[in-house]
C-alpha cells in the first residue's frame, strides 16, 4: 500500500520515507555487526584455539569448533534481522494506517498536511502555484438519514475512488474529514485549468452511484485556493475551506478563494481560531445605553460582545456567536463576559456622583451557558471578585434558554437570584411570546424586540397587542424596554402604549466603556431627571444633549 501511493503520489510523503530509511540503516548495521562478529571470532579465536589445542583437537574437532564459530554468530543475526524485519514490518503498517483514513483507504488529514508543504515546493521548481481543492458533499447527511450508515459508507468509498481516478498521476487526493475531501495539484498549467476542473469534479460527483440496488445521487461543492512555496498548509486549506462556503451559495457550485472571503469562519477552522482569539483575549465588550424613552437619561447599559480580529477588525455576535456555541467556547468567553460586566458594574457605581442612582448593567446569556453544571458558580466567582453591587446586575436570556432544558435552567435561575442578580427577558416577541414566563421566572426586565416596532402605529391590533404587553409587565412590576429604536417618532408612541425604558441607534450604539465612563460622570443631577413633557413629542435633539454623539460607536 505504502509502494502504491509513492508511485502514484508525485509528492513523496517524508515520514514515510524517513521511517523506512531508518528501518534500512538499523537492518544494515545489524548485518555489520554480525558479519564483525564472525570476522573477530574467526582472526582471534580460531588461532589461538588452534595453537593451543592443534595437537590435541581432532581434524573432525576442529571443524566443528570452525563451525559452530561461524555458525552461531550468522545464525543469530539472521535470526535478528527476521526479528527485526517483522518489527520493520510493523512499523510500517502503524505508519500506514495512521497515514491514512480506514475507510477510503485514502491519504488522510495528518498525510494531506505532509504533502501540502512538498507540493507547494514542487509547483515552485516549475515555477507554477500550487492549486488545492476543498470539496464538500451537499446533501451527505440525508443519505446517512434515509439509506442507513452502510450505504453512507459505501458511498463515500465509491466518492473516494472516483475522485482519486479523476486525478490521474498529476493530482493527489486526500479525504480531509467526513464528507470533506481536498485534491492537491502542483503540476497545474493556469489558474483557468484549475478552475475547470473545479468544475469537472462538480460534474463528476453529480453522475448517481449504483450501490446495490440503489441509485443514488448527490452533489458537491468546490473551493480553491492558490498557494506557493512561501504559503502556509493550514492558511491555504482554511481559504480553500471558505471559498467552499462561497461556492455553496453559487449556482455552479465552484468558487476561487478571494481576500474577502477571509472573514467567513467555517466549521474547519472556527475553532481554532476562537481558541486562539480566546487565549489573546481579542474578545471585547461594549456597552450599548438604556435610556428612560421620558428624559433619554441613561440608566443602565447592555455588555455586547465584539470580537476585535487582527485581521478583520471588530467583528459582531452575528458572524461568529453560533460557532462559539457550537464549538463550547461560549462558555470560557461568557465567564470572561461576566467578569468584565461586573467589573465595570463596580467602576461605574464607584464614579457615580453622590445622590444618583448607579447604571444598572445587562449581560447576555446563550442557552448553552446555563446548562452548565458551574454557571451559578462562575457567576458568583465573577461576582465576589469584583465586588459589585449584584442589584445592578441582569443576565439577559431568550425564550428559547427557558424550554431547551427547563429543569437545568430552573434550578440555575434559582441560583442566579440567590446570588442577588436580576433577570431580563430579551427579544420578546421573537419566540413563543409567552407571557406565563415573566411570572413563573421572576424577570425583572422585559425586553420587546426591535421588529415590533415597525408595524408600531400602523396596525391597530398590534399596537392592542403590544399595549397589552407593557400593561401586563407593569401590573406584575416588571419594568419594559423597546430594543432598536431607530427614530424619534417611535418614542412618542412607546410611551402612549406604556413602555418605560429603551435601546437603539437613536440614542447610541455600542460604545466602549471609557465612553460610557464620560456618560455616568457627566449625567445631569437628579433633579434635572424628571420626566419631561417635551421629550414624548420629539427627543430627538435631547437625546443628542444628553447621550453626545453616540449615534455611532467609534469601533463598533
Ligand atoms: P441582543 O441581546 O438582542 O442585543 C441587541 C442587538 O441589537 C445588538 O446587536 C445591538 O447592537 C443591536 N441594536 C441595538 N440597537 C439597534 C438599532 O437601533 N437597530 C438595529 N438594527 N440594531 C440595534 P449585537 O451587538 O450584534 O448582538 C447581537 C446579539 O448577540 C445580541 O442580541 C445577543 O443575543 C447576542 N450577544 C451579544 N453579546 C453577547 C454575549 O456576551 N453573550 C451571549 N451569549 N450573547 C451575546
Ligand atoms: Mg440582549
Ligand atoms: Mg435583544
Amino acid at each position: 500500500m505504502a509502494r502504491r501511493d509513492r508511485d502514484s503520489n508525485p509528492y513523496v510523503v517524508n515520514e514515510l520515507v524517513e521511517s523506512e530509511h531508518r528501518a534500512g540503516v538499523d537492518l544494515a548495521w545489524i548485518v555489520a555487526f554480525g558479519v564483525a562478529l564472525c570476522v573477530l571470532a574467526i582472526a582471534f579465536t580460531l588461532p589461538d584455539q588452534l595453537l593451543e589445542r592443534a595437537e590435541t583437537i581432532k581434524p573432525l574437532n576442529v571443524n566443528g569448533v570452525i563451525s559452530l564459530l561461524v555458525v552461531v554468530p550468522l545464525g543469530a543475526s539472521a535470526f535478528a534481522i527476521r526479528r527485526y524485519r517483522d518489527a520493520v514490518g510493523a512499523q510500517r503498517e502503524l505508519t500506514r494506517l495512521s497515514l491514512h483514513d480506514a475507510l477510503t483507504g485514502l491519504p488522510n488529514r495528518r498525510h494531506l498536511r505532509a504533502v501540502l508543504a512538498s507540493a507547494f515546493s514542487h509547483a515552485w521548481r516549475n515555477n507554477t502555484k500550487a492549486a488545492v481543492f476543498f470539496i464538500d458533499l451537499d446533501g451527505f447527511k440525508g443519505v446517512n438519514d434515509t439509506y442507513g450508515h452502510e450505504v453512507g459508507d459505501q458511498l463515500m468509498v465509491a466518492v473516494g475512488a472516483r475522485l482519486r481516478h479523476s486525478c490521474g498521476t498529476d493530482r493527489w487526493v486526500a479525504r480531509y474529514a467526513g464528507d470533506e475531501f481536498v485534491i492537491v495539484d502542483a503540476a497545474q498549467q493556469t489558474p483557468e485549468h484549475s478552475r475547470r476542473f473545479a468544475g469537472e469534479i462538480v460534474s463528476l460527483i453529480e453522475q448517481p452511484f449504483a450501490l446495490g440496488e440503489d441509485r443514488i445521487s448527490i452533489s458537491a461543492s468546490v473551493g480553491l485556493a492558490f498557494a506557493d512555496v512561501t504559503s502556509d498548509p493550514d492558511d491555504v486549506l482554511r481559504d480553500a475551506d471558505a471559498a467552499m462556503y462561497e461556492a455553496k451559495n453559487g449556482d455552479d457550485r465552484t468558487a476561487t478563494y478571494n481576500e474577502s472571503m477571509r472573514a467567513r469562519l467555517t466549521p474547519a477552522t472556527a475553532e481554532r481560531r476562537l481558541q486562539e482569539a480566546l487565549v489573546k483575549g481579542e474578545f471585547k465588550l461594549l456597552y450599548q445605553p438604556i435610556v428612560s424613552l421620558r428624559n433619554s437619561q441613561i440608566v443602565g447599559v447592555e455588555a455586547l460582545l465584539r470580537w476585535d480580529d487582527p485581521t478583520r477588525g471588530i467583528v459582531t455576535p452575528a458572524d461568529f456567536l453560533p460557532a462559539l456555541e457550537d464549538t463550547g467556547l461560549i462558555v470560557p468567553v461568557g465567564r470572561s463576559v461576566f467578569r468584565e460586566g461586573c467589573r465595570q458594574a463596580r467602576r461605574w457605581a464607584e464614579m457615580t456622583p453622590d445622590g444618583q442612582t448607579p447604571l444598572r448593567v445587562t449581560m447576555n446569556v446563550s442557552p448553552r451557558q446555563i446548562v452548565q453544571v458551574d454557571f451559578a458558580e462562575d457567576l458568583g466567582s465573577a461576582l465576589a471578585e469584583s465586588g459589585a453591587d449584584p442589584s445592578l446586575l441582569y443576565l439577559e436570556l431568550t425564550e428559547a434558554s427557558l424550554i431547551s432544558d427547563p429543569r437545568a435552567t430552573w434550578s440555575a435561575l434559582e441560583n442566579v437570584r440567590d446570588l442577588g442578580i436580576g433577570l431580563a427577558l430579551d427579544d420578546f416577541g421573537t419566540g413563543f411570546s409567552s407571557l406565563t414566563h415573566l411570572r413563573s421566572f421572576d424577570f425583572e426586565l422585559l425586553k420587546i424586540d426591535g421588529s415590533y416596532l415597525s408595524t408600531l402605529g400602523s396596525d391597530g391590533k398590534d399596537d392592542a397587542i403590544v399595549r397589552h404587553v407593557f400593561s401586563l409587565a407593569r401590573a406584575l412590576g416588571i419594568a419594559t424596554v423597546a430594543e432598536g429604536i431607530s427614530e424619534s417618532p417611535q418614542i412618542g408612541l412607546l410611551i402612549e402604549l406604556g413602555c418605560e425604558l429603551g435601546q437603539g441607534f437613536h440614542f447610541a450604539e455600542p460604545q466602549p466603556a471609557t465612553i460610557i465612563d464620560n456618560l455616568v460622570q457627566k449625567r445631569l443631577g437628579p433633579e434635572s431627571q424628571a420626566p419631561k413633557e417635551s421629550a414624548t413629542s420629539d427627543s430627538d435633539e435631547e437625546a443628542t444633549v444628553l447621550l453626545p454623539n453616540l449615534r455611532r460607536s467609534p469601533i463598533g
